[in-house]
């Protein structure tokens, strides 16, 4: 018995703000989710890869820009107390993903098609579809420069959605050129905004000159009109990011895959050339964007690997499920097969025994987990055996444990009349069991 002790009950904690439990049966959608991405990513040859929550603070100032949203001022950055290391929670993965590459030389043999799944951590202000701990799942291609792998991990997202039964999807492509061309439309885009700087916020205003592009990435109405009115990248494009991007449009004209360009779509990272892409729905009100991505062939280079081109894109686990529990697609709870029912304490060892028969067999099995008082009668464990969603009780009463038996009975209809088996026989009689799932 657990005493409830007044005097040293102490101020209930609560998760830090923005960071969320997942609980039961939730957490069913989010495994579903995680099992459909394995099978996927088996399909197309992608390899899981898991690196640290915590790297260097340099990875990501260096990888993503220091003239950037995310390390400007949503990095959880920390100084290390026991040996000043200067640390940052990972805001994304696809640095951390480089580095590894990088680090373990993984390019060695030819290129390499990655994917991960885990929580990242940015400093926003909290609402519908933002966190401040959230989930992303990603795929990252390194070592090919060819637009075919563009497609295939667009393909693949897209093949994602329908495994998930989503609909309204919608596909936004830009291509951001060269650094090369990017020089020359950011002289134009300087202009543009000097002209304008009285519609500018400060934000703009201080990033005007430092990185210019980050501008057009602006989430303010109040700019809508200046970031419509800028020069376009696509106009600088010579013929060679020309080639990328038509060679891109035609694998997914041939796979009747639809989308727009949005000249306007520019990515929150620096480190993005020629492809970037978002898919979008309308259906989340404000944070529609529910994966994102593009080419970044300068970045294993950045972080001090020979240069290798690379491409990949990200979800985000909790908007896509939000957009799984608005399309009514919620996945079936997970529910054992069998529910144990023990009416006396002295068939507990007997009882626990043939469970564990069962479940080495591969059967689910929850058992009535309770003795003493909290036991309940007979009629409450069956109560208890019905919620649970089991499809069988199974009754350990003194009789049948002093049989070595015990009585198996229906808990739904289709199922017929109950039966008792021995426990050799119990294994048998449960794999002629057909799946009523
Ligand atoms: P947004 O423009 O909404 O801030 P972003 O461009 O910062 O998104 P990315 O860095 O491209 O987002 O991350 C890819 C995906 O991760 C986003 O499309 C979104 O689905 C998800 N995501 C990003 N930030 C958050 C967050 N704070 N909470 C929940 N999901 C997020
Ligand atoms: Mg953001």
């Amino acid at each position: 018995m657990v005493e409830a002790n007044k005097a040293l009950r102490a101020d209930k904690l609560t998760a830090v703000k923005g960071m969320n439990d997942v609980l039961a049966p939730e957490s069913a959608a989010w495994e579903w989710l995680e099992a459909k991405v394995r099978a996927l990513m088996a399909r197309y040859a992608y390899r899981n890869i898991r690196t640290p929550i915590v790297e260097p603070t340099a990875l990501f100032v260096r990888g993503l820009g220091e003239v950037t949203d995310i390390v400007e001022k949503e990095m959880y950055s920390f100084e290390d107390r026991l040996n000043g290391e200067a640390l940052t929670l990972r805001p994304e993965c696809t640095a951390g993903v480089v580095r590894a590459v990088v680090q373990h030389s993984m390019l060695y043999d030819g290129g390499k098609r990655l994917y991960y799944m885990g929580p990242m951590f940015r400093h926003e202000r909290p609402q519908r579809g933002r966190y401040r701990q959230f989930h992303q799942i990603g795929a990252e291609v390194l070592g090919f420069p060819g637009a075919e792998v563009d497609a295939e991990l667009i393909l693949l997202a897209d093949a994602l959605w329908r495994e998930l039964g989503l609909t309204g999807i919608r596909l936004e492509l830009n291509s951001l050129g060269q650094p090369a061309e990017r020089l020359a439309h950011r002289t134009a885009l300087v202009a543009h905004l000097e002209k304008n700087v009285a519609g500018l916020d400060s934000d703009a205003i201080r990033r005007m000159h430092t990185n210019p592009l980050r501008v057009l990435d602006t989430k303010n109405p109040a700019m809508a009109e200046i970031v419509e009115t800028a020069p376009r990248l696509l106009d600088f494009l010579g013929d060679s990011s020309w080639a990328h991007f038509d060679a891109l449009r035609a694998i997914l004209d041939a796979n009747q895959l639809a989308y727009t360009i949005n000249p306007r779509l520019v990515r929150g990272m620096d480190y993005y050339n020629l492809t970037v892409f978002e898919f979008i729905t309308d259906r989340l009100g404000s944070q529609g964007t529910i994966c994102g991505g593009g080419r970044y062939d300068y970045l294993v280079e950045q972080i001090g690997g020979k240069p290798a081109p690379a491409v990949g894109w990200a979800l985000g686990v909790e908007r896509v499920l939000e957009l799984v529990r608005e399309e009514g697609r919620t996945p079936a709870p997970v529910v054992a097969e069998f529910y144990a029912i023990v009416p006396d304490t002295s068939a507990v060892p007997f009882a626990m025994k043939a469970l564990q028969m069962l479940r080495s067999a591969g059967r689910s099995v929850q058992m009535h987990a309770a003795s003493g008082e909290a036991m309940g009668s007979m009629k409450a464990q069956f109560k208890k055996a019905d919620a649970s969603g089991a499809r069988f009780a199974l009754v350990f009463g003194a009789d049948e444990v002093a049989h070595g038996s015990v009585t198996v009975k229906p808990l739904r209809e289709c199922d017929g009349e109950q039966t008792t088996h021995t426990i050799m026989n119990l294994l048998a009689w449960a794999q002629t069991l057909q799946s009523n799932a």
